[in-house]
């Protein structure tokens, strides 16, 4: 039979808030997440607590039951709160509404112990970015050694029973991760301390695990949401629906259906949508809204039962015709009283504002949502790496033929993120030079470029040192000449740099150098050696001077620079010879420089 759910949400006209959670790997999102679900079922009232595709609702009342003292449901009129439950950045950043982020409100879960770690850091930046009001979780407290937990109280009464000792170590951690929020530029303090919670980022100790600090962060969340989006929550929630689709999945005997989170107005079981698709958008008539069994009835043997409408904010899972194109991050529109062109511009616009700014020079990118695409490509560009190509979609040989038409060796690169690589894709890209680079991290996948970058660039530099002429000073040394021309051989002493065979050697008298002959060849006491370093006293033969007239002992000389090479030395490659040869460069520059202010320049 279908039935309408008994979700609070319908009859009121101020919708519910939609949290997410945020955090590094192990740090407790799940946890945290179970158990704000598991007390609300044991705390709330029975069929109070609502399981929505995807999210959790819990209604205010249960909230009040949850925080005890904390929370006098009296002062709230928003209905409660809808918890995303897939936690993490990047269902975070899947999940976007129309200009922005889909969950109104975020808990960034900490480990009082790990402290601040790179996803941590990333989360921070979505966060940023997405102007999203959040709180910070410390999670674990009960891990602090002598710790002696009180399950599910508010956590200033159980931190006061700690001894001293305990109580002090808490604050330590807390304290520092107070600095490190301040490092990224949020203000932030114990919670109890913050009076404007839209300057000041609360934190909240608590534990998932024992529970202690759960209600204090229910309160904080509410008390947040209904004093900074009681406006934003102000919706008609009886107008014609938006979501966001979650994920595109199929289901025996639906096909492939979206499930989707409703964060405006209502769906209806007969609507007729339009849905983001890979090519363009999906006009479609809903077949079928379901939402999971209620917990009471999981011995019917259908997991989903269909629902009439679903009014935001709530989760759904839809089944209708045309929905393999379906993109996940891409919204979700009804129709109803509005001719269909001007819905279909509306996702497309939509759509357009996730388009990520491409070049005509750059990799490819390739992401399993619009959601994460966006976010890799902020990253990528903070970092200045261009993009030829940003799409939402498996890695297959027609990205490799895009890829491998860069000119740069950097940019002959794919950065896939949560996407599999087809058949045959990876032999084509080795063959084609290109390579692919894969992580379901944003940070991890941008190192692993950048460190193929470092990598190529390294490479390339060793090459252009190696066919570059470099900078070198010696001295003639007194009562030193083997023979006095064709060639003439001396003993030289090497001042700075390395002398290389068959480069051309130079004296300067006055400003410009002059020319006095080529490096033969080079004896280190009877053998013969390719190149002579800093310190080193060799016999070299010179073709074309004469001692005593071209040259003469005691007499000081140059490797001759070409101007472009001690350009390129100059600007790009200091980091990477060796101190004396730097002097030198310096030293012949400065000569140079003197008659020519811009010579190499
Ligand atoms: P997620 O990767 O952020 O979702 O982290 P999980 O929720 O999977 O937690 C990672 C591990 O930390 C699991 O073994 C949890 O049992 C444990 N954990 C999470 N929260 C707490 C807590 O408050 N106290 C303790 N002692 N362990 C916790």
């Amino acid at each position: 039979a279908e039935h309408t759910p008994t979700d609070t949400t319908e009859s009121s006209s101020l919708r519910t808030p939609i949290v997410a959670v945020l955090g590094h790997v192990d740090h407790g999102k799940t946890t945290l997440l179970d158990k704000i679900r598991g007390s609300a079922v044991t705390e709330g009232e029975a069929g109070a607590i609502t399981q929505h595709i995807g999210s959790t609702a819990v209604p205010l009342s249960v909230i009040g039951e949850m925080a005890g003292d904390l929370v006098d449901p009296e002062d709230f009129d928003l209905p409660g709160l809808l918890f995303i439950d897939t936690p993490g950045h990047h269902s975070f950043s899947t999940l976007r509404s129309r200009g922005g982020a889909l969950a109104d409100i975020a808990i960034v879960v900490v480990d009082v112990t790990d402290g601040f770690q790179p996803q941590t850091e990333e989360a921070l930046d979505i966060l940023r970015r997405t102007q999203t009001p959040f709180i910070v979780a410390a999670n674990k407290v009960d891990t602090i050694p002598g710790w002696n937990p009180t399950d599910d109280q508010p956590i200033q009464a159980s931190k006061e029973r700690q001894p001293d000792r305990v109580q002090s170590d808490l604050d330590e951690r807390l304290y520092e991760l107070i600095g490190q929020l301040s490092d990224e530029g949020f203000s932030a303090d114990f919670y109890w301390r913050v009076q404007n919670f839209q300057n000041n980022i609360g934190v909240v100790p608590l534990s998932a695990m024992t529970g202690e600090g759960v209600p204090d962060l229910l309160t904080v969340l509410m008390g947040l949401s209904q004093r900074y989006l009681k406006e934003e929550m102000a919706v008609d929630v009886t107008g014609p629906g938006a979501g966001t689709v979650l994920e595109v999945t199929d289901e025996r005997g639906f096909g492939t259906t979206i499930d989707a989170v409703v964060y405006d107005g209502t769906i209806r079981a007969d609507d007729q949508l339009v849905v983001g698709g890979l090519e363009e958008p999906i006009v479609t008539e809903v077949r079928a809204l379901l939402q999971p069994r209620p917990l009471a009835e999981i011995r019917t043997e259908k997991e989903f039962e269909k629902v009439d409408s679903v009014a935001a904010a709530a989760g759904v899972k839809i089944a209708a015709p045309d929905l393999d194109d379906a993109m996940a991050g891409a919204p979700v529109r009804v129709v109803r009283d509005r001719p269909v062109e001007e819905v279909i511009a509306e996702v497309e616009a939509e759509l357009a504002e996730v388009e990520v700014q491409t070049a005509e020079e750059g990799i490819v990118v390739k992401a399993d949502t619009l959601g994460s695409l966006e976010a890799i490509s902020s990253t990528l560009e903070d970092e200045e790496i261009p993009i030829m190509r940003a799409e939402v979609g498996d890695v297959a040989p027609r990205d490799i033929r895009v890829a491998e038409t860069a000119n740069e060796p950097t940019h002959r690169a794919i950065l896939a993120f949560g996407v599999d690589i087809l058949e045959d894709t990876a032999a084509l890209a080795e063959q084609e030079d290109v390579r692919l680079f894969e992580n379901d991290v944003i940070y991890q996948l941008v190192e692993e470029y950048d460190d193929h970058v470092t990598a190529i660039e390294e490479s390339q530099q060793e090459q252009i040192l190696d066919n570059i002429t470099r900078p070198a000073r010696f001295r003639i040394l007194d009562d030193h000449t083997f023979r006095q021309s064709d060639p003439a051989v001396v003993g030289v002493e090497i001042l700075s740099g390395t002398i290389v065979r068959n480069s051309h050697v130079a004296r300067f008298d006055g400003g410009e150098p002059e020319r006095v002959g080529q490096l033969k060849g080079i004896q280190d006491e009877g053998d013969d050696v390719d190149e002579a370093r800093a310190g080193e006293r060799v016999a070299v033969s010179i073709d074309g001077p004469t001692v005593g007239r071209d040259i003469e002992e005691g007499d000081e000389l140059w490797i001759e620079l070409p101007e472009k090479h001690a350009k390129i030395l100059e600007q790009e490659l200091t980091e990477e010879i060796p101190a004396d040869e730097r002097e030198a460069l310096s030293m012949y520059l400065d000569k140079r420089r003197n008659k020519d202010p811009f010579w190499g320049k």
